[in-house]
C-alpha cells in the first residue's frame, strides 16, 4: 500500500517542488514506483517533469471538480520515470469553486484512494499556503514532509505549519504525521545554520533528516530542461543528496521510526 506524503510549508520558495520531483525521481531510481500531484497552480512540478501545462486536456484541476475521471488527467509516466498528475493556474479558480462543494477538503483523498495500490510513494507538491488545496493535501496524506531553510524566521513559519496540521488532525485525519523535516540550500557557512540546527533537533529529533540538500546551482537549473537533477547533471552534489534523502525516506519507513506522537507534540 503506498504511501501518501504532503510536502508542505506554507513559506514560498524553501525547495518544496525542487524537493518532491527530486525525491520522486531518486526513488523510481531506487525502483520504487511514484506518483506526483501538482497541487499548486504555479505548476511548477509540472513543469519541472518536462511538461507543458498550458497544452494539457485534463489537469487535477478538472479531476478535483469532478469534470473529468482520475485516469484522463494522470500522465502514466514521466522522463524521469513517475506518474504526475499536472496542473496549471486554473487551480486557482478550481479552489474557489471547489470551496463551495460539500466536503470539499476530502475530494484529494477521495481521488487518491484506489491509486493507493499502484504505487509505493505518492508525494503532493503543496502551493505556499495553508489554503483549501493544502487542507485537501493533509486530509488525504499519511504524512508531511517539511522542506525548509535554515534561516531565521524559518522557525516560526515551522510552528504555524505544526498548530495547523494539529487542527487537521483533530478534526480530518487523525493519523495525520510528520515524516520528516529537511534542510534544503543548505549552506554550512552561514552562521545561523548551526542555530536553527540544533533547534530543529530539539523539536524534531530524529524526524530532522540527516541528509541535508546543498545550494547547488545545477539543481536551479533542471527545471528549465524539465528534468530533475539525476538526469540533468547525476553526479552533482544536488544529485548525490537527493539520492541519499531518497535511502533515508526509504529506510525510515523500514524501521518505522515514523513516530506516534500527536503533531502538537512539536508545536
Ligand atoms: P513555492 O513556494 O513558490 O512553491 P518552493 O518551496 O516549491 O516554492 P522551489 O521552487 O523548489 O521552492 O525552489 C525555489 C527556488 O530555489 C527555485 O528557483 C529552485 O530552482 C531553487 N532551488 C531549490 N533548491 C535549491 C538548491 N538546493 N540549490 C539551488 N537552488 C535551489
Ligand atoms: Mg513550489
Amino acid at each position: 500500500m503506498g504511501k501518501i506524503i504532503a510536502v508542505a510549508n506554507q513559506k514560498g520558495g524553501v525547495g518544496k517542488t525542487t524537493s518532491c520531483i527530486n525525491l520522486a525521481a531518486s526513488l523510481v531510481r531506487l525502483k520504487q514506483r511514484v506518483l506526483v500531484v501538482d497541487l499548486d497552480p504555479q505548476g511548477n512540478a509540472t513543469m519541472g517533469s518536462g511538461v507543458n501545462k498550458s497544452t494539457l486536456n485534463a489537469t487535477i484541476n478538472d479531476v478535483l471538480l469532478e469534470a473529468v475521471k482520475p485516469e484522463a488527467a494522470l500522465l502514466k509516466t514521466t522522463s524521469a520515470g513517475y506518474a504526475l498528475f499536472p496542473a496549471n493556474s486554473q487551480l486557482t479558480m478550481a479552489e474557489v469553486q471547489l470551496l463551495a462543494r460539500p466536503a470539499y477538503e476530502s475530494k484529494l483523498k477521495k481521488i487518491l484512494a484506489p491509486l493507493k495500490t499502484r504505487y509505493d510513494f505518492i508525494f503532493i507538491d503543496c502551493p505556499p499556503s495553508l489554503n483549501a488545496l493544502t487542507l485537501n493535501a493533509m486530509v488525504a496524506a499519511n504524512s508531511v514532509l517539511i522542506p525548509m531553510q535554515c534561516e531565521y524566521y524559518a522557525l516560526e513559519g515551522l510552528s504555524a505549519l505544526m498548530v495547523t496540521m494539529t487542527q487537521i488532525q483533530a478534526k480530518l485525519n487523525k493519523t495525520l504525521a510528520v515524516e520528516g523535516v529537511v534542510r534544503t540550500m543548505y549552506d554550512p557557512r552561514s552562521l545561523l545554520v548551526k542555530d536553527v540546527t540544533q533547534q530543529l533537533q530539539a523539536h524534531f529529533g530524529k524526524l530532522l533528516y540527516k541528509t541535508t540538500i546543498p545550494r547547488n546551482i545545477r539543481i536551479a537549473e533542471a527545471p528549465s530542461f524539465g528534468l530533475p537533477i539525476l538526469l540533468h547533471d547525476g553526479r552533482s552534489p544536488g544529485a548525490l543528496a537527493y539520492l541519499k534523502l531518497a535511502k533515508e525516506v526509504i529506510k525510515a519507513q523500514s524501521v518505522g521510526q515514523r513516530r506516534k506522537r500527536p503533531v502538537s507534540a512539536y508545536a
